[in-house]
């Protein structure tokens, strides 16, 4: 199924889009509504060498927070000059 309205906030094209948000909460929505199918795939690639890279630990919340910031900054959900305040 494609939506020839979506392109993709990450490649900039139209590509198939995620059926279902990929992870929970508001989060997940938005990277339904902004990404593709295929930078996704992409995403859950990287995760990998991030978590062994930077040794996240899900039971340790900070790991979380930083898990999502390498994410947003890799699907550029923020944009490519967004700045945390
Ligand atoms: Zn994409």
């Amino acid at each position: 199924m494609t939506d020839v309205d979506f392109l993709c906030c990450r490649c900039g094209k139209s590509e198939p889009r995620l059926e279902a948000p990929p992870i929970p909460g508001p989060g997940g929505r938005e990277i339904a509504d902004k990404i593709c199918a295929n930078c996704w795939q992409e995403w859950t690639q990287a995760e990998v060498m991030v978590i062994n890279e930077l040794r996240l630990n899900f039971m340790d919340p900070k790991s979380l927070e930083t898990l999502q910031r390498h994410m947003r900054e890799f699907l550029l959900l923020d944009g490519p000059a967004a700045q945390s305040p």
